[in-house]
């Protein structure tokens, strides 16, 4: 039997961030994945979006560790040649009624500590995105995209540099918690003994609270997997900024980012899914369709299929907002192990900040 002192499951931005981290800090990092490699899930399946904080409630988790992640990510990026755009971007109203929401957006991001948010009329929209329908539009300068990818590789690299282990094709089964330890258990037989669990599981989280004895109903920490889908267009080019709709409830909207080699993308679209599939098909075309022209001149058959992904929500369809679930158990009866539930958008951008979490739980 393997022993470790940190095992944190799950190699997507939020595992490989856990790792860095901690590993600064702490001896005998290991992480375990299921994939053979990092990042196959969500981590890579999403608008690669640093986002401002703009649309959470006032003190979640989502708010602080967003506007906390947001600079964190920036720098690091920075630091370690990760290629991202701080190219901001803009909220639009496309018809009278959408303008309160711009005001609401606004004040929420300033109580959130959001800097340098701006409420802007047709004309400056138009000046700023000639290609773009709105008669107002937040201005977000803080947004901005990055390369997830390269993101995930250099947190591999580092984690590697500072002893933190990374094995992969390592699909955790069981958990049980023994004295002063958790004896996990893998689907090829392996058995690892840590100090300390680190649940970072994504899409899977629920299941793995489940594993060491957490009544996931009774706590209300089951996952709801919504998908979304994305539409990419080479015929539209020379747009600046991220173009976002108001938000739905359960996401931001159809939104249009642009890569780093300035390619247009539209997505996610939101619905709830009962397997994780990535299979895609046009059924939710003319939907994406009749949601993209409101904001910019298009052609429906412009679009093609791009790729997709899973979001990992606590939120139920008919609830309005979940926050982030990151809690050390010991109340449930389970110390030194840690749950990060319901780690959706802005996950990404919070990938840091949500490690820097973790690390002050471990030193309290
Ligand atoms: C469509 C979409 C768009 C998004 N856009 C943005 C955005 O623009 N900006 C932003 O900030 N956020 C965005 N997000 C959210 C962001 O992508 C996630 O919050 C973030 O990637 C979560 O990272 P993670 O490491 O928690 O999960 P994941 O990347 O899913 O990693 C979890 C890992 O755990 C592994 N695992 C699961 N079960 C086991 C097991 N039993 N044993 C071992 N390993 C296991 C999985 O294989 C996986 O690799 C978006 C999400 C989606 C779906």
């Amino acid at each position: 039997m393997e022993k470790v002192n940190i095992l944190v499951i799950g190699a997507g931005a939020v595992g490989l961030s856990l790792a860095k981290v901690l590993s600064e800090k702490f001896e005998d990092v290991v992480v375990v994945e299921k994939e053979e490699s990092f990042g196959r899930h969500t981590s890579s399946r999403n608008s690669e979006v640093i986002h401002s904080g703009i649309y959470y409630p006032q003190n979640s988790l989502k708010a602080r560790l967003c506007v906390e992640g947001v600079n964190l990510l920036y720098d690091f990026a920075k630091e370690n040649d990760v290629p991202f755009n701080n190219c901001g971007k803009l909220v639009v109203a496309t018809c009278e009624e959408e303008i309160p929401e711009l005001t609401e957006l606004k004040e929420n991001g300033e109580r959130n500590g959001v800097k340098g948010l701006e409420i802007i009329d047709r004309l400056k929209c138009r000046e700023l995105e000639p290609q773009i329908k709105a008669i107002k539009a937040l201005k977000v300068d803080s947004t901005g995209i990055l390369d997830t990818h390269k993101l995930m590789q250099k947190l591999a690299t580092i984690d590697e540099e500072q002893d933190a282990f990374l094995v992969y094709e390592m699909e955790v089964c069981s958990i049980e918690k023994s004295s002063n330890s958790y004896i996990v258990k893998f689907t090829n037989d392996e058995v690892f003994e840590a100090n300390i669990v680190i649940n970072s599981a994504g899409l899977h989280a629920d299941k793995i609270a489940q594993m060491v004895g957490i009544d996931i109903k009774k706590h209300d920490l089951t996952l709801h997997w919504c998908k979304g889908e994305y539409y990419k267009t080479s015929k539209i080019k020379n747009i600046k900024r991220l173009i976002y709709p108001v938000p739905t409830t359960i996401s931001l909207g159809i939104h249009l980012t642009v890569n780093l080699a300035g390619d247009c993308r539209f997505g996610p679209n939101a619905y709830y899914v009962d397997e994780i599939n990535y299979a895609m098909d046009e059924t939710h075309k003319d939907a994406f369709f009749e949601s993209i022209q409101k904001y910019i001149n298009i052609e429906k058959d412009w679009l093609q299929l791009d790729d997709c992904g899973v979001r990992a929500k606590l939120q139920k369809p008919d609830e309005k907002f979940r926050d982030f679930y990151i809690q050390e158990e010991s109340e449930k009866g389970f110390p030194n192990f840690i749950n990060l539930i319901g780690i959706e958008s802005p996950g990404l951008t919070s990938c840091l900040s949500i490690a820097e979490e973790v690390k002050r739980m471990l030193k309290n």
